[in-house]
């Protein structure tokens, strides 16, 4: 097999710069990808956290680059390979990588986006001397640009071939129709880009427009976003494009989850030891000030508190679940209303509802080693993380049928009981009272411990590693360079 070399270009990757689940693919799919003969260079922006991570790196000539000087460095950090577009106009600031200090977009996205897009597209057409990569492949709206440049850039002349993946269709990069004349794209690349009900042009609309190939992180979203209803406005383009549009699944770092050696767990555990995870139950009871109570069911949920997670559901839900006997615990930020709604639900029944505000990942190993189950009721999930880490610890997932739950987790109807292949409680339509339903079954089922084992042990043998995602991008890749 000839190595084939990838350009990565995304906007954070784990664990250099995370806000969401898009670092964990970019951070874990280099490494998984290694076996199957591809070398992936990720392209990042030179965020204060990149430049004080890289080591030994190489500089390249600084060009002019959107009203400063860039330059591009190639060195490593925490394992990946790195060419980083050190802009400190553009990147030399502290803080969350899309929002500055007021919590609001920096007023120069466009151009700090526009410009790693750019950096991406001059590297690919071997900007670097005597390296160019196969394909190019551009992670959601901030990276999407790369194949409109690519494409304006080489004419008629060879190109990589170009990928766009979305990780949630929810953030398409709309700017006003103005900065335009900042980036640097023909009028005929951006008119590819406009229009919409947000009026302006959005960076994603224009790369999904141009792409060789798009893919998203699960068939059932494929689906999803070429509909009206899921489509959030790209729908009319996704579909035109159906024929280049597919769903790999993600996977999870699986040593960083693993119940057999986590160290932030109480007691270890592996699908031979399941019933060890009575231990790690008592726990985080103890550590959430709920009852301790060995057979109450105690549902877990880790999460963005948002409307997209569906917690409103979960809220409006809580009187099902404190019927069935139920206890909650909930690891979450997000959205004010939400907050307060959880912190006064824990007010209202003590020892039964218990919420920690905020974001923390020991707390999260630990509600996926001590829940009974884990609630995931989206109303879209492109894939999903989650319930994939739940899988994996035993906690069963209750989810809504869509996007990638629908593709991860097996409903435990009486034929896929029977079968071994229930892994969890899959519901839909995704409504407050289809999720009340769906608890008051799981509490059904959690309450015959001989189908409950079968279910948790189905779920912590499913493979949700990378091996599998890392071979269908590899596929992916190789038919896009032509073999
Ligand atoms: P998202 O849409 O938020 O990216 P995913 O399920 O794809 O949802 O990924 C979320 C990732 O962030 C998971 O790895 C999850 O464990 C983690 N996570 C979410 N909220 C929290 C939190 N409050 N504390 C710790 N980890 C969290």
């Amino acid at each position: 097999m000839r190595p084939l070399w990838v350009l990565s270009v995304v906007s954070e990757a784990y664990p250099l710069v995370k806000t969401g689940g898009l670092a964990d693919v970019a951070g874990a799919l280099p490494a998984a990808l290694a076996p199957e003969g591809v070398k992936v260079v990720t392209l990042m922006p030179g965020y204060p956290a990149v430049m004080a991570a890289l080591g030994n790196a190489v500089a390249h000539p600084p060009e002019p680059l959107f009203g400063g000087e860039a330059r591009i460095l190639a060195g490593s950090a925490r394992g990946l390979d790195l060419l980083v577009l050190d802009a400190p106009h553009l990147f030399a600031r502290a803080g969350n990588p899309y929002l500055g200090p007021d919590r609001r977009d920096w007023p120069d996205n466009a151009r700090r986006f526009a410009g790693l897009a750019l950096a991406a597209a001059r590297i690919g057409l071997g900007a670097l001397g005597g390296w160019r990569p196969h394909v190019v492949h551009a992670h959601d709206w901030q990276a999407a640009l790369a194949p409109s440049y690519l494409r304006h850039a080489a004419g008629s002349g060879a190109r990589p071939a170009s990928v766009v993946t979305v990780h949630n269709l929810a953030f398409q990069g709309w700017f006003p129709a103005s900065v335009a004349a900042e980036i640097g794209l023909p009028p005929e690349a951006l008119e590819e880009a406009e229009g919409g009900h947000h009026g302006g042009l959005s960076f994603l609309k224009a790369g999904l427009q141009v792409a060789d190939r798009i893919t998203t992180v699960s068939p059932t979203y494929a689906r999803e976003i070429t509909t009206e209803a899921d489509g959030m406005g790209l729908d009319p383009v996704l579909r035109a494009r159906a024929g280049v549009l597919s769903g790999i699944v993600n996977g999870i770092d699986t040593r960083e989850w693993d119940p057999a050696r986590d160290g932030r767990i109480a007691v270890r555990y592996g699908p031979e030891s399941i019933a060890a995870r009575g231990g790690n139950k008592a726990a985080l009871q103890a550590r959430f000030g709920l009852e301790a109570d060995p057979r109450a069911p105690l549902f877990g949920a880790v999460t963005r508190l948002t409307g997209q997670k569906g917690s409103d559901l979960m809220l409006e839900a809580l009187p099902s679940l404190l019927e069935a006997g139920g206890q909650l615990a909930v690891l979450g930020s997000g959205e004010a209303a939400l907050e307060a709604g959880l912190r006064a639900a824990q007010a209202a029944h003590p020892g039964r509802i218990a919420c920690t505000i905020g974001y923390d990942e020991t707390l999260a190993h630990q509600i996926q080693a001590g829940a009974d189950m884990l609630l995931v009721p989206s109303r879209f999930e492109p894939c999903g993380l989650t319930q994939l880490c739940a899988l994996r610890y035993g906690a069963v997932p209750l989810v809504a049928r869509v996007g990638g739950l629908a593709d991860t987790v097996t409903d435990a109807t009486p034929e896929a009981i029977a079968a071994g292949r229930a892994t969890g409680v899959v519901f839909a339509p995704v409504t407050a009272a289809a999720l009340a339903e769906a608890i008051r079954r799981a509490a059904g089922l959690y309450r015959d411990p001989g189908v409950w084992a079968g279910i948790q042990a189905a779920g912590m043998r499913a493979d949700v590693s990378w091996r599998e995602p890392a071979r269908a991008y590899a596929r992916l890749y190789r038919a896009m360079a032509g073999g």
